[in-house]
This record gives structure tokens, sequence and C-alpha cells, in this order.
């Protein structure tokens, strides 16, 4: 006789509609549909597509089950709800174009960047989508400032219709936290409480958040589950990577670390403000929390294009609260948090006496002031544990890479004050590598001629190998006439803004001719070569670029010099006790000291 199985109760709330949806086809079917799927067309996803359909597969967006169609898309839109009736504050549609793959009852699989095959749809519907009412009843603004002004580039059309997931995306990193929500469910099960309290992060968490979370377990009697966005978050933040070892540093040392438990989500934030806001309720109730934590600009964008918050601090704690009953989410709302540094202690700003002395660092200062200069976040504001990754991940400027870009005619002097920076630089205790156009032309760009295109071929290698050097901490000094602005502009985005210095080696056309170092110029006279810039192929001068030399009034050291103060004044370079002297009699030459 078979014993009855008793199946305990759960203590947890039930998942938002019912029960967990779940897309992936059992194990025995893999085979057949890869198989199947072999012969359809393709879709590539974007990231975020893939952070959507891994949320959608494994029930966090319970009980949506497919990327939006029209009626769930209009609706969720206008009033916030599926056409179902349940609520969902943010559109989930999956973005295509016109193409052959993308008709009516046709099936096609579904593939991320590397091709790999993650699900097959079933085109149920297609529909035209309208940017600028997405733009104005989601996020409230047309603003390009917004971070989902990238909208522009998604496709014209969504699709929609079923799903069959062959595998959830995959994570070669922190595994061992990246739980579904039946995992975590299972987990938070075990802590044998009724009460889960969810707090969502994108940053790094400092004394403040400890403090929030903290009161917010003082006050519920259950377990937290510290559940960070490791999925797409805001343009610039600290990358996931950083911020999940400090997660982890703090788990070990949390006093309370058996009523924890840390989760990562692999979310696509919309930085939606308070509709965002309600969204992370419903995904946490699927995750199997009962409670939000809901502070200060939850899921804010930072401020728009005048310089105006886009959404009041308490917004999202009000649009939550409306809906709070209706979810089974519980808000558990705090004001602003600050420091009193009279009594070493976090309190509420509307508990504050207008007389108290109180201390902020803002994200800018934490890394303009304190990360970008080597200096220690202060204890109060952040666990020295904390403190030390980000000091890691972050090096003080003068260990951070930077890219010199000389750009000038033929003969204006690039590599020769190229080459006098580059041992002015290894004499203060920085690497350097000086990629010379004509000498990356013997080896990297072997092959290529003078054509425009072959031209902004060498460019893109010379900034691709800059870029990587940069990354890397070291000093890529780069001498090449890169005549075109646009292609100067690529290699500045490839390396980053904030690294890269353009230096424009003005010298005048007769100079550089006059020079002629390498006899280029009287054979392009003489029509031996042609394209050759300046003669018959033109040279774009840099609008604004940090940094122009006159090689005609100043020797190539005095130019080097003048590199090296900026760098120094920019903090790529530490002053050394000659610079320091330089500076305040700037009639001196080196050969002085
Ligand atoms: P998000 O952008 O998703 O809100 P954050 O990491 O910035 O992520 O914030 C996590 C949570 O902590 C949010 O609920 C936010 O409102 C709250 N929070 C952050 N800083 C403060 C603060 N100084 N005072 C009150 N709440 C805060
Ligand atoms: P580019 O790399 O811009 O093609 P080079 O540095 O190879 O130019 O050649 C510049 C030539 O001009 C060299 O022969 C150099 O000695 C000469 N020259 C004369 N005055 C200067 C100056 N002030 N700065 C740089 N080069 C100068």
């Amino acid at each position: 006789m078979t014993q009855p199985i008793s199946v305990k109760p759960s203590t947890l709330i039930t998942p938002y509609g019912g029960e967990l949806v779940n897309l992936v086809v059992p194990p025995e079917a893999v085979n057949d549909l890869k198989a199947y799927a072999s012969h359809l067309p393709s879709l590539q996803l974007s990231e975020r597509s893939i952070c959507d359909l891994e949320l959608l597969a494994s029930g966090g967006f319970s009980p949506l089950d497919r990327f939006m169609s029209q009626d769930d898309h209009q609706r969720v839109l206008e009033e916030m709800r599926l056409s179902s009736g349940h609520l969902f504050p943010i559109p989930v549609t999956l973005p295509a174009d016109h193409g052959p793959a993308i008709h009516l009852d046709a099936d096609v699989a579904l593939r991320n960047a590397k091709n790999d095959l993650l699900a097959v749809m079933t085109i149920e519907t297609v529909y035209e989508w309208d940017i600028v009412q997405v733009a104005q009843l989601v996020f409230g603004t047309l603003d390009v400032r917004h971070p989902l002004a990238e909208m522009h580039r998604w496709g014209k059309l969504n699709i929609s219709g079923r799903l069959q997931v062959l595998q959830l995306p995959h994570h070669a990193d922190f595994q061992e936290l990246r739980l579904s929500p039946a995992q975590t469910r299972a987990r938070l099960e075990a802590y044998g409480y009724e009460n889960v309290v969810a707090f969502q992060t994108r940053n790094p968490l400092h004394r403040v958040h400890e403090e929030l979370i903290k009161r917010a377990t003082q006050r519920m009697d259950g377990v937290l589950l510290l559940h960070p966005v490791v999925g797409l978050t805001k343009p610039g933040d600290v990358d996931h990577y950083t911020r999940v070892r400090t997660y982890k540093a703090l788990v070990q040392c949390a006093d309370d670390a058996d009523r924890l438990l840390l989760s990562l989500l692999p979310l696509a934030m919309r930085l939606a403000g308070p509709r965002e806001a309600l969204w992370h309720a419903l995904i946490r109730r699927n995750y199997g929390a009962n409670y939000l934590i809901v502070g200060r600009d939850h899921a804010s964008p930072g401020i728009d294009s005048r310089g105006k918050p886009f959404y009041g601090p308490y917004d999202a704690q009000a649009l939550v609260e409306q809906y709070s009953a209706e979810l089974g989410v519980g808000v558990i709302p705090f004001e602003e948090l600050v420091y009193l540094p009279d009594e070493d202690r976090y309190e509420e700003v509307s508990h504050v006496s207008s007389q108290a002395r109180t201390a902020s660092i803002s994200g800018t200062q934490v890394r303009q002031e304190y990360l970008n200069k080597g200096r220690r976040l202060p204890d109060w504001f952040t666990r020295p544990e904390v403190a030390e990754i980000l000091a890691e991940a972050y090096p003080p400027r003068h260990q951070q890479g930077v890219c010199i870009w000389f750009t000038g005619l033929s003969g204006a002097g690039k590599s020769t004050t190229a080459e006098v920076l580059a041992v002015l630089l290894l004499e203060r205790g920085r690497q350097a590598t000086v990629l010379d156009g004509d000498v990356v032309r013997t080896h990297l760009s072997k092959g290529l001629g003078f054509s425009k295109e072959d031209r902004d071929t060498n460019i893109r290698r010379i900034g691709f190998v800059a870029a990587e050097v940069v990354r890397h901490g070291g000093v890529a000094i780069c001498a090449a006439v890169s005549p075109y602005r646009v292609t100067r502009n690529e290699v500045r985005d490839m390396v980053g803004q904030e690294h890269f210095i353009e230096v424009f080696v003005d010298t005048p056309l007769e100079v550089c001719e006059q020079r002629d170092a390498k006899g280029m110029y009287a054979k392009a006279r003489r029509g031996e070569i042609t394209g050759f810039t300046g003669i018959d192929d033109p040279y774009e001068p840099p609008t604004h670029p940090e940094i122009t030399l006159d090689t005609v009034a100043r020797t190539p050291e005095e130019n080097a010099h003048r590199i090296l103060a900026y760098l120094i004044q920019r903090g790529f370079v530490r002053a050394d006790v000659r610079d320091k002297l330089l500076n305040e009699a700037p009639g001196l030459a080196e050969g002085d000291i």
C-alpha cells in the first residue's frame, strides 16, 4: 500500500496569479525542439530582451507568460493591468523590425548574441507600437536624458505568442547566488518565517542601506531577502561584479545572517520610478516576499536635461502603497535617512531637529572626491570591508588608464612630441605604450592603404588597442594623422570620454611641407603619391580638442611638458618635485633644475 504523501503547506505568500509560470520545456522534449528549431528563421535578442525572457520563463513576471500582446500592452500603458485584470505596470515586449522571419503563425528561433538557441516562439500577434505614447504613459517624460530614451533604437514592431524555452540564459558568474523564483522560495521556506521583506538595490550597499535593512527587519518579524538587480541597471552604475562582491562581504559580517538571504535578480530595470517600484513589488511576490522596502527615490533615473528630478522623492512609495492591498505586498516605507555625526547614528529626516548637523556623500562625490583621489571612504559612510572592494575596483586616477591621441598633418610633430611625452611619463612611474601610425602600419595594419576606408580601419585598430591598454590601467599614446573627425570621435567613445585626451598638433601646412622629414610632400606635389592629407585629401581639424599645440613657437620638450601638466592637473599622473618647481616658476627650463 502506498503511503499518502503529506505536503507541508507553504508559509510563504503565493505567487501572483496563483502559481509560478514555467516556460522551460521538460528535458525529454529538448532534443526534438532543438532539431526543429534548426530549420527555423532566427531572431537575435538584445541583452534587455534576454533578461525579460529569463524572468518570463522562470515565473518572475507571473502571471505574465509571454511578451505582451497588443491587448495586454495597451491596457498596461493605460491602466497598469494585463487584459486578465491582473496588475502589471511595465510593458514587457519583444521589439522586432519588419523582415522575412516576422509573420503571423510562424515559429521563430530566439537566440542570444552568440547565436545560442534560447527558445522557440510562435508568432501569434504582430503590432506597431508608439514610442511617444510609451514614453509618456510609462515614464511620464519625453526627455532624452531618461535612460529608456534607448527605445528609439528598438524595433518598430512588437511580436507576441507562445514561448517554449529550451534553456534559461547561462550565467557563468556567481552561480551559487543566482536563484530562480522557485529556488528562492525553497530557500526562504527553510527559514520558517511567514514574513519575507525584500530589499531592492542597484548600488553598493553603504551604512545607510544597512540601517534601512536593520530597521525593516526589526519592524517585521521575518527574513530579509537581499535582492540586488544584476541584469541591466542605469548606465554608469557600479558594475555588478564589484557590487556582488560587496554584498557577499556584507552578508559575511552581518549579525543576523540566519535571517538574511542574498539572491541575484537578472532584471533589466526601466528606471521608471513609481511604476517600476510597483513592478518590483510584484516580482518580489513571485520570489516569495510579502513586503518590499521602498525608501526615497526608488528606481530613480536621476535628473532630466533641465536639471530637475524625473519623479518626486516619495512618488514611488505612494504608488506602491495605493496598490499594496490588491497586490498582497506590503510597503515598508522610509523617509530619507541622514547621518548625525554628533551622535554617530542615522535618522529619518523628519526626526532630525533643524539645528542638528548632518552629513552625506552623494554617489558622484563617492567617485570624484574619494575613489578617483585614492581617499578612503569614511567609516561612518561605508564599512571598511566594502570600502576596500570599491577602492580595488576603482583605483585612484593616477592608476587609471588614459589615452593621449595626437592628431595633425604629416610632419606636424606628433611622433616627435609623443616620444618626449612617453619618456616623461616613464620617469614618473607610468607605463606608456606608443602607437605610432607609421609603425602600426608595418604590422597591426600591414596591407592597408590610404583610401578613406583603409585609413578609418587603421584608426579603429589603433583605437581598439588603445582602449584595451586604457582598460587595463595603462597610458596609450597614439600618433596618427587621423584626418576624419567622425572616426576620431568613434575612437573617443571606444576608449571612454573620461579617459581620452585629444591633442591637436596645429602646425600649418606650409611648415610641415617645408620640414618634409619623410620627403612625402615633395612626392605628393610631383604627383607620385595621391590622396595625401593636406595636398589632395582633406584634414578635418578637431572642434574641441583638450589641448592644441603650436610647434612653431614651442619646442617638442615644451609641448610635452604642457601635456604632462594637463595630465597632472587631471590626476592621471602624480607630480614629482621637478614638476612642482616648474609649476611655481614657469620661466625655468627642466635643464635648470
Ligand atoms: P533603486 O534605484 O532601485 O532604488 P538603490 O540601490 O538606489 O536602488 O536603492 C535601494 C533602496 O534603498 C530604495 O528603496 C531606495 O529608496 C532606498 N534608499 C537608498 N538610499 C536611501 C536614503 N538615503 N534614504 C532612504 N532610502 C534610501
Ligand atoms: P608626425 O608624426 O606629425 O608626422 P614627426 O614628429 O614625425 O611628425 O615629424 C616632425 C618633424 O618636424 C621632425 O623632423 C621634427 O624634428 C621637426 N620639428 C621641428 N620643430 C618641431 C617641434 N616644435 N615639434 C615637433 N617636431 C618638430
